[in-house]
Parts: C-alpha cells; sequence; structure tokens
C-alpha cells in the first residue's frame, strides 16, 4: 500500500494545504486543498473518496473534482463514502444548485457523475482486498477515523477529534498498526480552545496515545500554520519515549 499526503496543515498558504490522502493511486481520505498537488491524469486515476466529516477543510476539493473530471466520470461516477450527517451536510450545503450545481443528478439523475454513499461507523469496506474501516472519533460535528489494511499492512488515519476512547479501542482489537496519522491542531497554550473545538493538542493527545498497545510511527497532522514547530516540541517533550514526526505535504509512505 502506498500512502501520499497531498495535504495535512491546520490551514493554507504556499506549501501548505489541508488534509487529503492518496491510497496507492484510486483511493482518497478526505479531499482538502491537498487534492490540487494531483496532475489532471492523477485525479482520473480516482473511484473512491472517503471523507471523515463534513468541515471544509476536508471536502473542499469535492465539488471541484466533479467539474473537472466531468466527462470522465460519465458512465464511471465519483463515489463519495462518509456517515449520514456528512452526507447530508454535501447534499444540503454545498450540492444545493447555489454553492455548486448539484453533481448528483448531472448531467441525468440516473446517470450521474457523483455518488454520495452514506455508511455507518464500524462499516469495513472491501476495495480490491483493500480493507477500510469507519471508526467513530469526537469532533464538533459527527466524525470518523479510517483504518486501511492492505496486503497484512496498516495504515489510520484519526480524522479531526479530541479526546476519545473509541479510536484507540478500535485500533487495539486488531494485531497490526504500521502507520499512524493523528491530528494535533493546536498548542497546548491553546487547550481550552482545543477542548471547545474537538481537537487535540499536545497534552490531550499525549493522554490518549499511551492507551494505543502499538508501538507504530507516529505522523502528527493538521498543524496550526505557524505553530508547527512548538506543537511538534510540545508532543516530544509530553511522552519522550515515543517518536514523532511532522507530518509533511509531499510524504511518500510505502507500506
Ligand atoms: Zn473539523
Ligand atoms: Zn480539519
Amino acid at each position: 500500500m502506498k500512502v501520499r499526503v497531498l495535504g495535512c496543515s491546520g490551514g493554507i498558504s504556499q506549501g501548505l494545504a489541508t488534509t487529503s490522502f492518496l491510497i496507492d493511486d484510486d483511493i482518497l481520505i478526505d479531499a482538502g486543498t491537498g487534492v490540487c498537488d494531483l496532475t489532471l491524469d492523477e485525479m482520473r486515476r480516482i473511484k473512491h473518496i472517503f471523507i471523515s466529516h463534513s468541515h471544509l477543510d476536508h471536502v473542499a476539493s469535492i465539488p471541484l473534482l466533479a467539474d473537472t473530471l466531468f466527462d470522465d466520470l460519465i458512465g464511471k461516477p465519483l463515489i463519495v463514502h462518509a456517515l449520514p450527517e456528512t452526507i447530508k451536510a454535501l447534499r444540503d450545503h454545498i450540492f444545493n444548485w447555489t454553492i455548486w450545481p448539484n453533481f448528483t443528478e448531472l448531467p441525468h439523475k440516473t446517470n450521474a457523475v457523483l455518488k454520495l454513499e452514506a455508511a455507518e461507523s464500524g462499516t469495513v469496506f472491501d476495495l480490491s482486498g483493500r480493507k477500510i474501516e469507519m471508526i467513530d472519533v469526537n469532533h464538533s460535528v459527527p466524525g470518523v477515523a479510517y483504518r486501511v489494511e492492505s496486503e497484512g499492512k496498516v495504515f489510520a488515519f484519526s480524522g479531526d477529534t479530541t479526546s476519545n476512547e473509541n479510536f484507540w479501542a478500535s485500533l487495539n482489537k486488531h494485531d497490526a498498526l504500521d502507520l499512524l496519522f493523528i491530528e494535533s491542531a493546536f498548542t497546548n497554550s491553546d487547550i481550552e480552545l482545543a477542548k471547545v473545538a474537538f481537537h487535540y493538542c499536545p497534552q490531550l493527545l499525549a493522554e490518549d496515545l499511551v492507551k494505543l498497545e502499538h508501538k507504530t510511527k507516529v505522523c502528527i497532522s493538521h498543524l496550526k500554520p505557524g505553530a508547527e514547530q512548538i506543537i511538534m516540541a510540545e508532543c516530544e517533550a509530553a511522552l519522550p519515549d515515543w517518536e514523532f514526526h511532522q507530518l509533511k505535504i509531499g510524504d511518500i509512505f510505502q507500506l
């Protein structure tokens, strides 16, 4: 399995883009502004998009992808998988003919270029042997993490979340974890903001990370632009025995 980081920042600027990861060459996990890193040919290979939650930094590229790839998607639609609440939010607030045309009815309802498919947390998808599990987390809107297993190798991504039990318990149920992307959006000085925004800061993350029974490579994502060095230093100080990596745009992991 190949995991390519298209975007992993809490914001945008030159060299920074919001959350999107490409699994092999046909599956996107989240579709933030990082999707713009792909060439047109690379975009054409995407068949499935798994969305963690409805926030703009994770869905911004879906409407633009549907438009850009319109001709290619006729007869072979792009399929978006997410929680029912997330699908409803996309329908109500993006594909509503005001913010963007409803591509789930274009060019015709029976032959649309975009499919929005709701799935309950706990669902395990099987795409050509790659098993993708939706795991409930704890964010300000309904949100999920994803655990992806392919040929015995496992990658997990937390989505946006703050303190919770379910993500860690779900990872512990399985034997293997080879790569973990976990968010820490704020510095410790913003711990109250992290709590009300339902994100981690290094202190909250460290309190949860010790629940993980797998010793694995831990990459921190969703860092607030400009605060990256402080967040990474605070992660390292909170759990000195753990090895933390700052996830960066363009990173490629071959599992
Ligand atoms: Zn969010
Ligand atoms: Zn976010």
